[in-house]
Parts: structure tokens; C-alpha cells; sequence
């Protein structure tokens, strides 16, 4: 069993993969009396070592789709299994949507609330923040049933879980009417796009930029809704988002690594072949990309207000300090929260993604920027690679310990940790 990226291996003593909320109930009772740990997986794209167990590993992919959907509420509740590539299917054949998404649609609607999974967008929360209900198989094999009304505080915490609390195996979640967006992808200058990321957050509903490292180029990513109607793909943007993103940059990824010097080449060259295009299309498919080069990934959210002085330090560091870098960086906003675990809890927040190709090491890397990004109060996303200890999570996430305490509540004989988690609550084995 790998992860996305391939970074991270480990082998299940047995994989199950339930169709009944039934099935899942006896693999936690089974887990319970036999001692044995339990770990549920959704499609493996963290980078955390989330779901690694040599006991048993649950997966939801026999359990998908739509159970229910409530128009006058714009509500839809699904199995937790379903993959976000068919929820958007089934909800837009309903005429339904949700307001926003991440980069791609790969993962389980479960798995991307489970580590609060975010897009961009000011005045938009993580997609933790779409959900009014869940059900859970909790660590005592008892359904739990909560939202905002309903043991409120489980609710809470129950929306960015990492698994630890049960396994989730329902999630009502909060739609609007199915939508299009305008794309449009234009070329500017770092510090340009720096001194204006606030503007730009305002004037766009969904505002992203990607800066090519060792270059003064920035990719800006606007996306807004549009009563226009979809257009057909066009051959060229079929060529820059398909070809050139996956095809080429996998090319330049390859020849980095053989000649690590003349990288900054190369990324000044992606910069520079950005062009400017536009297309309308149904809302997920212009939020989802297709990510075919493999990548390990880290990520901070910071205090918005931190965001420019964070990305002018980051820039310098990369250009002074890590030449072979060469996947762009990336920016992004989510509206704060109150959900405990959320990386956004109780503060506006810029998020700033940093990838390395999967065959390159990327530890020293991630070791500098993970500096500078504790420095500004940053909070690691659960799902991408980061080096915390136990005190650290405690002092980052105000309501850590009130977490920790329902965690304990549904999971007494913790048949849910495993060793990453244990880190995460100072458990020791
Ligand atoms: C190419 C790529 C692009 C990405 N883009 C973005 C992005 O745009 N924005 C962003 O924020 N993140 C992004 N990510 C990160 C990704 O969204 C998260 O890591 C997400 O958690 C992965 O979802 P998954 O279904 O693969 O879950 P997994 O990685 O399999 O699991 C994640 C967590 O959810 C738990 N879980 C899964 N199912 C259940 C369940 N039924 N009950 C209880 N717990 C469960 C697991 O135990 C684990 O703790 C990206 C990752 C990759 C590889």
C-alpha cells in the first residue's frame, strides 16, 4: 500500500472494503476484541502518514454515493466513500454543486474533510464548513449522529477528524444550485501580485496564483460565476492545461533533476510560456485539474495579514538558497472557522503550497520553510508533510485539548491511533 506521491509504504496485515454501515460496525468490534488497530483510508493523497497501519485498513470505495438530497434546503447527504469526482456528477445531475473545491477531485468526500481539505476563495471556508451532518462508527462500535444542533460539540470536531474519532460513513453536506465559472489565467510579476493579493482576493470570488521559482513570473488563477454558458475545450487550452502542465512539465521536471543547474532556467521558461486564456465551464471542472506529475507536498496556512512579508521571505530563500527548485509556489485564501483542527480556526488565512518533484529529496526544503512558517504562527494542513511534536500541535490549535477530550470520549481504547497519531496527541506506544 502507497500514498499518492509513493513517498510513504506500508503493508496492512488485511485491507476490507465494507458496503453496509453494518460491515463497518463489525470491522470496529472485530479491531476491538482482537486487540488490533484500525485505520480508514479514502484515496490515499495525504502525504501524512494518516492511514498507515499493519493492522487493518478500511476502505470506503464500496461505499459511495448519494442518499439523500433535500432541495428546498440545497442539502445532499452521501456515503462517505464517495470519490468527489462522482459527487459533483451526481449532484450536478441533481442541479446541485458545491460553492467551492480544491485543486483536484480524486479524494473521498471523507478523506478531504478529514484534514480540512480547502480551495481559495475569501469569503469561503475549507469544505469542512459545507457539512450540517455526519454519522459515525465510533471506537466503541456505536452510530453517532451529529451537527450543529445535535451534540453540537462532536459535530465540531467531527469535521476535520483525521480518522480519529470513527469512521464517518455519512455527511450531509451544504449545496447551492449548479453553477458556471468564468476561468481566466493571466501572467503578471511576483512582487506586483504580492502587493495586490488583498485587492485581488476581493475583486475574485476565487483568487490563486503560482510563482515560478528563481523568476519574476506569477501565474494568477481568477475564477467567477458566470451566467454564460459552458463553452466546448478548446484545442489550445487542451494543450497548456493537459499537454504543456503534465507532459512538458514532467520533461522539465526530469531534465532538473539530471542537471540540477539549470533549473532556474527552466522555471524562468514555464514562466514565460504562461498564456493568458479564458474559458467558461460547469463550476468543477473549472475548480479541478488533472495533477499527472508526481509530487511531495508542504503546506502552511498562515494569519492573512502575515501573507506578504511570509511570500517575500519564501521568495528570497528559494532564490538565495534552493536553485533546484522548480515546481511554482502557490497561494491561496480560506475564511476562518471554529472547527478545532481546522488550520483556518478563528482567523482569515493565506495558505502557501510548496512542491517538490517525487523523485527529488525535498527534506532540507521543507525543513527552511517550515522555519519560516512557524515563525508567522503557522499551522501545518494535517494532510502534507510537516515535522511537529505533540506540544507544538497543542500550542498552534486553541482548541487542541477540547478535541483531544472528545477523541478519548468516542475512542477509549484508542483502536483508531495509530503511530502518527500518537505523535499528534503525546500518546506514547
Ligand atoms: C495531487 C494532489 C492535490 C491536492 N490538492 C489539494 C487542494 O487543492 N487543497 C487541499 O487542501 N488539499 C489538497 N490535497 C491534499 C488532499 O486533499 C488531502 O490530503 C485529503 O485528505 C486527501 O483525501 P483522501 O480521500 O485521499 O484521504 P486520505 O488521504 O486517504 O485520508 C485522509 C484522512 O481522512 C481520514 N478518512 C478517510 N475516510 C474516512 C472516513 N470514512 N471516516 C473517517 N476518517 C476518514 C483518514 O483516516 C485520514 O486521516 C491534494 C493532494 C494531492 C495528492
Amino acid at each position: 500500500m502507497n500514498n499518492w506521491s509513493g513517498h510513504l509504504v506500508w503493508s496492512p496485515d488485511k485491507t476490507a472494503h465494507p458496503s453496509s454501515e453494518e460491515e463497518i460496525r463489525e470491522l470496529v468490534l472485530h479491531a476491538l476484541e482482537n486487540g488490533k488497530n484500525i485505520r480508514t483510508i479514502g484515496a490515499g493523497h495525504s502525504f501524512t502518514s494518516l492511514c498507515e497501519t499493519d493492522d487493518i485498513l478500511v476502505s470506503l470505495d464500496h461505499y459511495q454515493g448519494l442518499i439523500a438530497v433535500d432541495k428546498n434546503k440545497m442539502t445532499a447527504t452521501v456515503r462517505a466513500g464517495t470519490r468527489l469526482y462522482l459527487l459533483n456528477e451526481l449532484l450536478f445531475a441533481q442541479g446541485m454543486a458545491l460553492e467551492n473545491l480544491g485543486d483536484i477531485d480524486q479524494q473521498s468526500i471523507a478523506g478531504a474533510a478529514g484534514t480540512g481539505t480547502h480551495g481559495t476563495g475569501a469569503a469561503l471556508g475549507n469544505i469542512s464548513t459545507l457539512i450540517r451532518a455526519i454519522r459515525l462508527i465510533d471506537g466503541k462500535g456505536e452510530t453517532r449522529e451529529c451537527s450543529p444542533e445535535k451534540e453540537p460539540q462532536l459535530f465540531r470536531a467531527a469535521q476535520v477528524s483525521l480518522g480519529a474519532l470513527g469512521i464517518i460513513t455519512e455527511i450531509t453536506l451544504q449545496c447551492v444550485p449548479a453553477f458556471n465559472l468564468e476561468l481566466q489565467i493571466g501572467k503578471t510579476g511576483l512582487e506586483e501580485v504580492i502587493r495586490s493579493f488583498p485587492e485581488l482576493n476581493a475583486r475574485n470570488k476565487h483568487f490563486e496564483y503560482y510563482w515560478f521559482p528563481h523568476s519574476g513570473y506569477a501565474m494568477t488563477k481568477k475564477l467567477n460565476p458566470t451566467d454564460e454558458t459552458e463553452e466546448k475545450e478548446g484545442f489550445g487550452n487542451f494543450v497548456q492545461e493537459y499537454v504543456l502542465e503534465n507532459y512538458g512539465f514532467q520533461l522539465m521536471c526530469d531534465l532538473s533533476r539530471w542537471i540540477p543547474s539549470a533549473t532556474p532556467g527552466l522555471s524562468r521558461f514555464s514562466g514565460r510560456t504562461v498564456g493568458p486564456y479564458r474559458k467558461v465551464s460547469r463550476s468543477y471542472k473549472a475548480f479541478c485539474t488533472r495533477r499527472l506529475v508526481r509530487f511531495n507536498e508542504m503546506e502552511y496556512s498562515i494569519p492573512l495579514a502575515a501573507y506578504g512579508d511570509v511570500m517575500k521571505e519564501i521568495a528570497g530563500v528559494v532564490n538565495r538558497q534552493f536553485r533546484s527548485i522548480l515546481f511554482p509556489i502557490e497561494s491561496r485564501v480560506v475564511q476562518g472557522d471554529d472547527i478545532p483542527l481546522s488550520p483556518a480556526y478563528a482567523r482569515d488565512s493565506a495558505y502557501i503550497a510548496c512542491h517538490v518533484y517525487h523523485k527529488k529529496d525535498f527534506r532540507a526544503f521543507f525543513t527552511r520553510l517550515e522555519d519560516i512558517f512557524r515563525a508567522a504562527d503557522g499551522r501545518p494542513h494535517w494532510g502534507k508533510i510537516h515535522n511537529l511534536q505533540h506540544r507544538q500541535y497543542a500550542e498552534a490549535y486553541p482548541d487542541f485539548q477540547a478535541f483531544d477530550a472528545i477523541r478519548r470520549q468516542c475512542d477509549p481504547e484508542g483502536v483508531f491511533l495509530n503511530a502518527f497519531l500518537r505523535s499528534v496527541f503525546g500518546i506514547s506506544a
